[in-house]
């Protein structure tokens, strides 16, 4: 059986991510969707907020789990016995910070874990967490970025009238 996880921050999950996650669920047997909880980064929204939104929007994905994780994705994948990273590539600028990520996690684990790359789906090439959060911080639409339910989340935190 091939199993994959896709880590991420998901500050929080847009339709890019979900593109991304929809798509690796038809290639490998199942997807772990791997919530970064990163103490020293201090996301909008919590670990819990963001793996609710993501089991929300995955919840017809049979073969997708959502799940959070802390530390090194390498030490993750070894206690879950997960060889294959993927990771989406919107632009050539988020090539070489991946790279070097690949390398790293190839490295610290003995060359255990393979990453896989997507490419973005051309509608979703210039979407990021951070655009969504800057719109909403201006009360932007965000219909065709996140669902509906984020982006009031987005709204209530980020919107000063
Ligand atoms: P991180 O903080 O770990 O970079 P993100 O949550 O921002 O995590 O993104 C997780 C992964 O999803 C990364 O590989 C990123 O390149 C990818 N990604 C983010 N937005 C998109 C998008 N619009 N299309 C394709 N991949 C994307």
């Amino acid at each position: 059986m091939k199993r994959a996880i896709y880590p991420g921050t998901f500050d929080p999950m847009t339709y890019g991510h979900l593109d991304i996650i929809e798509r690796a669920a038809k290639i490998f047997d199942e997807v772990t969707v791997g919530v970064l909880d990163n103490k020293e980064k201090t996301p909008l929204f919590s670990v819990e907020e963001r793996v609710n939104i993501l089991k929300e929007a995955t919840k017809d994905l049979p073969n997708v789990k959502i799940e959070s994780f802390g530390g090194l994705l390498s030490e993750y994948c070894k206690a879950q016995d997960i060889h294959i990273a993927i990771r989406g590539l919107r632009a050539i600028t988020d090539f070489e910070y991946e790279f070097q990520m690949s390398m790293m996690n190839s490295k610290l684990s003995h060359n255990e874990l393979e990453t896989v790359y997507l490419n973005t789906t051309l509608k979703y090439s210039y979407l990021s967490s951070s655009s969504v959060k800057q719109i909403a911080q201006f009360g932007g639409e965000l219909e065709d970025f996140v669902p509906k339910s984020v982006a009031e989340m987005l709204y209530e935190r980020l919107y000063k009238k």
